[in-house]
């Protein structure tokens, strides 16, 4: 799967999209991410920068469209499904260092060209899946993306037709003159066929109808099969997309290139039970979201598709308020959260911010409003927690103020000797034992559960005593380490922090058990307000 004209057209979701039609017709399907630039991982990058870090299973910190790839295919990714440039060049080097290219002159053909192209035969080679989709980064015509196209190029020689190439591009429509314009698609298609690759698909990403005569001209132009030209209109949603990709065959067109005749129609039935519960909600449920990313839509990306899918299965439309940790003061408090049916406190890293965290959540546990602390959200549960009930005021995490004289959020002690930044954290999925009849026990409706984390810092198990006997539980810890997972205060309607995030795990064939049971609490706080 390539991209041409501009980024953000959705190569995600298209390859989402196939993936979860070609699963529901029985195919063991993964896809997987090339991402052109040099970072090892995007652990390091800054939100600004390519949205949400999304963890995988084992441990990677991903690109966010893995996220995507779940959510759709309900199948798990590992460290294997995204590699970056700086990966693939990072293995080179430490091949030529071990001496493994025997003197020869270490080049990007064919040394990068091959690394490549293991890395991307690598999923495959492992017989567990009928189709390996591959989405490469970036647009065509990037000087960066460049070595990932000629090893496409020759994987398609390689492959013969167990391979085929989808290329998504954009159809602009230039309002004053009222007209779809194809020639930025017929640009970016020659771009690919000067790098030696043939379409075999063209999905073309639209924000109106393209009518059938100007896709045939798009095909004649492009050499590719009639049929074979796809239009993506934008959706209301982008769970929408696989059905309408079905609707234009887009599977049906894929199979008969890879020379499978197709077992039957795939099986949308659950798929479609939740969309035709996303397009009959009418009733709000008003979420309000602290962070201090709320201008950038990406940021929290898998906490937004986890609160949609609760409020979906709930019959409920979402209705999501970003809250600018910032700009929240106690004065503002009242005007800014009153509204709320629920609160989520998002995770983050440093300080910037963080005293409006504190502000919602005391105003939320005063309030008793349905309030989930995610991460860094639960954090600063245990901080404010401790700072305004067990009177420990100038409570923190050593991550905020090194020198606190209550650290009831510290360093992990595995942690203590680490400099490097990258993939150092503690990341992944980890078991969690859930105490027998706390609130976060009955919402999973089991007492262990393992959640991804991504975080240095932890709950202070010195202080545990005192913040358990003023009210605020530790339900929820690590059975191997101890290390303090979740807490809850059980005398208020749902104030529940997680150090892990389970947003990660949330798919639309599997929503999360949490994010249900807090939108559940949400709707019955919505409806109690109303009745008064
Ligand atoms: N900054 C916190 C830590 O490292 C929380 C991280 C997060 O919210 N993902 O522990």
């Amino acid at each position: 799967m390539t991209g041409g004209v501009v980024s953000s057209l959705g190569k995600g979701i298209i390859s989402s999209s196939l993936a979860c039609l070609l699963k529901a017709s029985g195919y063991r399907v993964t896809i997987q991410k090339f991402d052109p630039y040099i970072n090892i991982d995007p652990g390091t990058l800054n939100p600004y920068e390519h949205g949400e870090c999304y963890v995988t299973v084992d441990g990677h910190e991903a690109d966010l469209d893995l996220g995507h790839y779940e959510r759709f295919t309900n199948v798990r990714t590992t460290r294997a499904n995204n590699v970056t440039s700086g990966r693939i060049f990072q293995s080179v080097i430490d091949k030529e260092r071990r001496g493994d290219y025997l003197g020869k002159t270490v080049q990007i053909i064919p040394h990068i060209t091959d690394e490549i192209k293991r890395n991307v035969k690598a999923l495959g080679n492992t017989g567990d899946y009928d189709f390996v989709i591959t989405e490469i980064g970036g647009t065509v015509g990037d000087i960066e993306s460049l070595p990932f196209l000629e090893a496409v190029r020759q994987l398609r020689w390689e492959l013969e037709d167990n391979c085929l190439c989808i290329h998504l591009t954009y159809v602009p429509y230039i309002h004053a003159a009222k007209e779809l314009k194809t020639k930025p698609t017929q640009h970016s298609v020659k771009q690919l066929q000067q790098l030696g690759i043939q379409p075999d698909i063209l999905v073309l990403r639209t924000e109106h109808d393209i009518p059938a005569q100007m896709r045939k001209k798009i095909a004649q132009f492009c050499n590719v099969a009639p049929d074979a030209v796809i239009q993506s209109v934008d959706a209301p949603s982008i769970y929408d997309v696989p059905v309408m990709m079905h609707e234009q065959h887009l599977d049906e067109i894929v199979l008969r290139k890879v020379h499978i005749t197709p077992k039957g129609q795939p099986d949308m039935g659950p798929w479609k039970e939740f969309l035709t519960k996303m397009h009959s909600a009418t009733r709000k449920v008003t979420i309000g979201l602290v962070g201090k990313y709320v201008e950038l839509q990406d940021a929290y990306k898998s906490i937004n598709e986890a609160l949609f899918q609760a409020a979906t299965y709930n019959d409920c439309v979402l209705d999501l308020k970003y809250i600018h940790s910032e700009r929240l003061t106690p004065d503002n408090a009242d005007e800014q959260l009153s509204g709320l049916d629920g609160v989520i406190v998002a995770p983050g890293f440093g300080q910037r911010g963080i005293e409006g965290k504190f502000v919602a959540l005391k105003w939320c546990r005063t309030h008793d409003v349905p309030t989930f602390g995610i991460c860094l959200g639960m954090q600063c549960m245990v901080i404010e927690f401790a700072r305004d009930v067990l009177g420990l005021q100038d409570a923190n995490s050593t991550e905020m103020d090194p020198h606190t004289p209550h650290n009831v959020i510290d360093l992990m002690e595995e942690q203590k000797s680490i400099s490097n930044m990258g993939g150092t954290m503690r990341l992944g999925a980890y078991d969690c034992t859930l105490l027998d009849g706390s609130k976060v026990a009955k919402a999973y409706g089991a007492t262990h559960v393992k959640e991804r984390h991504r975080h240095r810092f932890e709950f202070n198990n010195d202080y545990r005593d005192r913040f358990e006997a003023a009210g605020m539980k530790c339900v929820g810890e690590n059975p191997a380490t101890h290390l303090v997972e979740v807490v809850e205060i059980p005398g208020l309607r749902w104030f529940i922090g997680t150090q892990y995030h389970p947003e990660y795990s949330s798919t639309v064939l599997a929503p999360s058990p949490l994010f249900l049971d807090f939108m559940r609490a949400a709707i019955a706080y919505r409806d109690e307000k109303a009745a008064k």
